[in-house]
């Protein structure tokens, strides 16, 4: 600056640079230089040891002009009494000390730091530069109070050839470093803090290692206290500090309540802090307190500060962080900022542990829970994230689905078998994206477990698992394998609707039943009447008694068909096995039923291989069984039919089978009635069927004779108007009956009359003995009656008959009593006894039996039955 010099008036008269010099400096010395420069101009200089400005040499005015001029911070101090001058750049270095201290002995003005400073000078005044490096703090007192500076400076001597040493004096060029320090020191700290809080479980544990920390950096914070709320807000808690130590008093109280009224208050004043979640500076602390700790610092802090724990997230702060201010240094807003900060990573550190420890926790839980599932008793899985993957799969899970490895692959990859919207996939979808948990007692899906797909059937239940944010992370789905009881059920299902038809078939076949006894009765009982008004003329006469015959044989087949089915219902038959020849017995069929065949005109051909075909059968059972299938052949065919009677022999001797095949050309069987007609009551056309004479149990009786007897048969037909055929077949006992045996049998078919025998008839009613008595004399035999039983042991014993007929309801004693006695007899234990019942159940045939009867025959008596013992009865 080029200006011309002026004197200047300062104002304040309390500063010696105020008062105008005596006279202003003619020469350019303090040209320029702006504030200073004026104030260099006005100054007396004749006052201070430089003497008049006219005395200066020409080295010091030449430095003061480079000072002057300079824009770097320069200060200059001159002669053995270090005089010294500054610039407009060094001027804030001064603070308050400026302007007093303009012209003064440095060791003067910077008397509180002379005796770390002094060699600065003393070094350049003797011909050595001096370096400051802005590692040592300058406590000085520029502020109203000592105040905590840094420099950065170099010293250098100035020569001035007029002083007898060479050197006028010493240029200091020189930087304030004060904020760069704090600034550095502060960033240290809080850099620390991040790394070292970082990891805390608990708000306790960010709060401890924020303050152990911070005990590292006293300069800036000489002691620290971390408060943190109770969970109701009404209380803080000390949980760390720094500088107090161990203990408690009263600026360190344990508990600060939060309560209590300002005036009944202990230690720190936190509500307000709290309430207003804002930063609070408290000030005079020593009228509080008194002495606190000082930190780095011979000085007790006046001042501290509080900052409450606040995340912008929670209605309440956590706690308060409350730190002593540095005595020498500014409270300002980067001091003050550097506090936020602090408590701002408390704050950090407190979160992110609170949400590490969520996630821990949930982590925790969750390998407890997974250890549990995998030996849960029920098919447990979890399948993670939107592609359900499975993260688990317990060993019924693997089982249920006959998989080896669920876990790492997704749903769709595990039940490949599955149609892509299959409704598993979408219920597990579901469940996924929507929250909403699934539940159902029965869930069907085809599995394939190795033989293609199955239908199994599932109780099931697919549940979200959250994570702690509340999002759906997993689908968790418990299964339990029903597959048998649904089978079962269903089973059960089916089973009750057969049971209810085969009731309804029952109900309808009692319905009919009654009818259908009654057609022969009725034919019976007209036939009667038609006897008695015929006159005796005896050609009608046996036309009517053939009629009633007829019928009779009718009704008592019908009888015994349904005796039979009870019996063989409750498993009472008994069979008397003999070794039989099959062959004979079709033959015997055959000519049973020849005369109903040659009555409706069909032609029968009856083909029978060599041999006898021996089996160890009953004979009469297996006879009938022919004639049943007959008998149909011959109904279910119109007139004219060709019906075939076929026996063959299969397999190896050991396992042969003889073949029976019974085949009409008549009105055939429809493919779905094929089993079915061998259940009880049921017929095809039920009302064609019962007009043709049947109630719908021929064949239940063939088939569970030809069961009884280790066989087998089987209806085939090729459908309505195509004939029927069916197959009949039983093991083949081991060896053939010797040849001759079979001719005979073959060849008389019909039992010839034998030699008479001796018979007894012991029978009380009248009607039945002398029919009995007619029948047996009419085919030749010698037969005696008695009426009751004493009379029947008499006669017994004392004709000594070749057969005894005893009906078992007797006058005087019974029948059983009868047998007894005559066992109990001399002689009578060679006799040949048969027992007449009424009824043939298992208590009877015991009863029987045990009285000591050979035989037991049944009412109504088969005449031919009566005729064939008769004549057998003595060999
Ligand atoms: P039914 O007393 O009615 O003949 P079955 O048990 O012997 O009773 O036969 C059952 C049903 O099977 C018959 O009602 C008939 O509908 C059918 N059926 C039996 N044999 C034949 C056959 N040879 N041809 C056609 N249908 C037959």
């Amino acid at each position: 600056m080029n200006t011309t010099p002026e004197p200047v008036v300062l104002d304040d008269p309390g500063t010696p640079a105020g008062t105008p010099g005596p006279k202003a400096s003619a020469d350019r010395t303090f040209d320029g230089g702006g504030e200073m420069g004026a104030l260099m101009r006005s100054f007396d200089w004749s006052k201070t040891a430089l003497g008049p400005v006219s005395g200066w040499s020409q080295a010091l005015k030449t430095m003061v002009g480079v000072l002057l001029r300079s824009p770097s911070a320069m200060y200059l101090t001159w002669g053995p009494q270090l005089v010294q001058l500054y610039n407009d750049a060094y001027r804030p270095i001064m603070g308050a000390k400026h302007p007093e201290v303009m012209g003064q002995a440095a060791k003067e003005s910077w008397a509180e730091v002379w005796h770390l400073v002094e060699p600065s000078f003393a070094g350049p005044m003797a011909g050595k530069p001096v370096m400051w490096s802005d590692n040592r703090a300058l406590l000085v007192d520029r502020k109203g109070f000592l105040e905590e500076t840094y420099f950065r400076a170099a010293f250098g001597p100035v020569p001035d050839e007029t002083t007898a040493s060479g050197i006028g004096g010493v240029l200091a060029v020189s930087t304030e470093t004060t904020e760069q320090v704090y600034g550095e020191r502060q960033r240290k700290t809080l850099r620390e803090i991040a790394t070292r809080a970082a990891g805390s479980r608990s708000p306790e544990q960010a709060c401890a290692t924020t303050a152990a920390t911070l005990a590292e950096n006293v300069s800036d914070v000489p002691f620290c206290l971390f408060y943190l709320l109770s969970k109701d807000g009404k209380e803080a808690r000390l949980v760390a500090e720094s500088g107090f130590g161990p203990g408690s008093g009263p600026a360190n109280p344990e508990v600060i309540d939060l309560t209590a009224s300002p005036a009944s208050a202990v230690g720190w004043p936190l509500a307000s802090t709290v309430g207003t979640q804002a930063l609070t500076v408290w000030k005079d602390l020593a009228e509080w307190f008194g002495e606190l700790p000082k930190g780095g610092w011979s000085q007790s802090p006046r001042m501290a500060i509080a900052v409450p724990l606040a995340s912008p997230d929670r209605p309440h702060p956590y706690g308060v962080m409350i730190a002593g201010v540095n005595p020498h240094r500014e409270l300002d807003e980067s001091y003050e900022g550097f506090f936020e900060l602090v408590a701002g990573q408390v704050v950090t550190a407190i979160n992110a542990g609170a949400l590490a420890r969520a996630h821990a926790d949930a982590e925790r839980d969750r390998t407890w829970l997974f250890a549990q599932l995998m030996q849960a008793p029920v098919s447990v899985c979890v399948l993670s994230g939107p592609e359900l993957v499975f993260s688990l799969a317990n060993p019924l899970a693997l089982q249920m689905g006959n998989r080896k490895e669920m876990v790492g692959k997704s749903l769709r990859a595990v039940y490949p078998e599955l149609e892509a919207d299959s409704p598993i996939f979408q219920v597990y979808e579901g469940v996924f994206s929507t929250g909403v948990p699934f539940v159902t007692e029965e869930f069907g899906v085809a599995i394939d477990k190795g033989n293609g797909p199955e239908d199994q059937f599932f109780k099931f239940t697919a549940q979200p698992i959250r994570d702690v944010s509340g999002k759906v992370t997993d689908v968790m789905a418990v299964s339990i394998d029903i597959t048998a009881q649904v089978l079962a059920r269903r089973r059960i299902e089916s089973l009750v609707g057969e049971l209810r038809q085969a009731d309804q078939r029952k109900d309808e076949f009692l319905a009919t039943l009654a009818h259908e006894l009654r057609n022969p009765m009725a034919a019976i009982s007209m036939a009667l009447s038609m006897l008695e008004s015929s006159g005796g003329d005896p050609i009608t006469s046996a036309g009517y008694q053939a009629t009633a015959r007829r019928q009779m044989q009718s009704l008592v087949r019908m009888v015994d068909d349904l005796l039979d089915i009870s019996r063989i219902t409750r498993g009472t038959v008994e069979l008397r096995k003999e070794r039989t020849s099959l062959a004979a017995l079709v033959h015997n069929a055959a000519s049973v039923t020849r005369a109903a065949v040659e009555a409706r005109g069909h032609r029968l051909e009856v083909m029978a291989g060599a041999g006898a075909f021996p089996v160890d059968a009953d004979a009469t059972r297996i006879e009938q069984v022919v004639v049943n299938l007959l008998n149909n052949a011959i109904k279910y065919t119109d007139p004219g039919g060709t019906l075939s009677v076929r026996l063959e022999r299969e397999g190896v001797p050991g396992t042969a089978e003889a073949v029976l095949r019974v085949k009409d050309s008549g009105r055939g069987i429809p493919a779905d009635m094929l089993d079915k007609i061998f259940d009880l009551f049921v017929q095809v056309v039920p009302s064609l069927d019962r007009t043709a004479g049947g109630l719908g149990l021929g064949l239940t009786l063939v088939k569970r004779m030809v069961e009884l007897h280790g066989g087998t048969v089987r209806a085939h037909s090729d459908g309505p108007g195509s004939g029927s055929e069916f197959e009949v077949r039983l093991p083949l006992a081991p060896e053939e009956l010797p040849g001759a045996q079979n001719a005979e049998v073959l060849a008389s078919p019909q039992p010839a009359l034998t030699a008479p025998r001796r018979v007894l008839v012991v029978e009380d009613m009248e009607d039945v003995r002398n029919i009995f008595e007619a029948f047996l004399a009419n085919l030749g035999h010698e037969v005696s009656t008695a009426v009751d039983g004493p009379q029947g042991v008499a006669k017994i014993l004392e004709l000594l008959p070749d057969v005894s007929f005893v009906d078992v309801g007797l006058p005087g004693f019974d029948g059983y009593e009868v047998a007894r006695r005559v066992r109990a007899s001399p002689g009578g234990d060679q006799l040949y006894l048969v027992a007449l019942t009424g009824y043939g159940g298992p208590e009877t045939k015991v009863k029987v039996k045990a009285a000591g009867f050979d035989l037991h025959i049944t009412k109504p008596i088969d005449a031919s039955e009566v005729a064939k013992l008769v004549s057998n009865s003595r060999a």
